[in-house]
């Protein structure tokens, strides 16, 4: 509880109970879609509303806490800011699974081709988890 709230501050944003949640839920699960974030908070904070919880995870993405992973053919999830990584996606059971891998090379190289300056990258990787093989 205590470094959720310091996590906070250090991103400007004020330790409020339902914040602390959220972000306690986000470290717990890695990633979480908006519906299963609400109805976890629904059990905490019974008046809580969808809208409020839209609002809180839109300042701590602008704050640089939290980001947003859209996954193609499944509903975004949210997870908390940290080291570069690419996402699993299992087609069986549909978990997501973070995987270090360096991008920074394939980014070079669509650099080097495109001309572009990359700033962000989604890459996303399906198939089926040790688990459901
Ligand atoms: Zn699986
Ligand atoms: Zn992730």
């Amino acid at each position: 509880m205590q470094e959720t709230a310091e996590l906070l501050k250090e991103h400007r944003l004020k330790a409020t109970p339902q914040r602390i949640k959220i972000v306690s839920m986000l470290a717990e699960h890695g990633h979480i879609s908006i519906e299963d974030l609400y109805n976890e908070m629904l059990k905490q904070f019974p008046s809580v509303s969808l809208a409020t919880i839209y609002k809180n995870i839109n300042q701590m993405i602008e704050s640089g806490l939290i980001q947003e992973v859209k996954i193609p053919k499944t509903k975004s999830v949210f997870e908390l800011i940290k080291e570069p990584h690419l996402h699993m996606v299992c087609d069986v059971c549909g978990k997501i699974e973070d995987i270090c891998v360096g991008t920074d090379k394939i980014i070079e190289e669509a650099e080097k081709i495109s001309g572009y300056r990359i700033k962000e990258s989604f890459i996303t990787l399906r198939g089926t988890c040790p688990d459901c093989q």
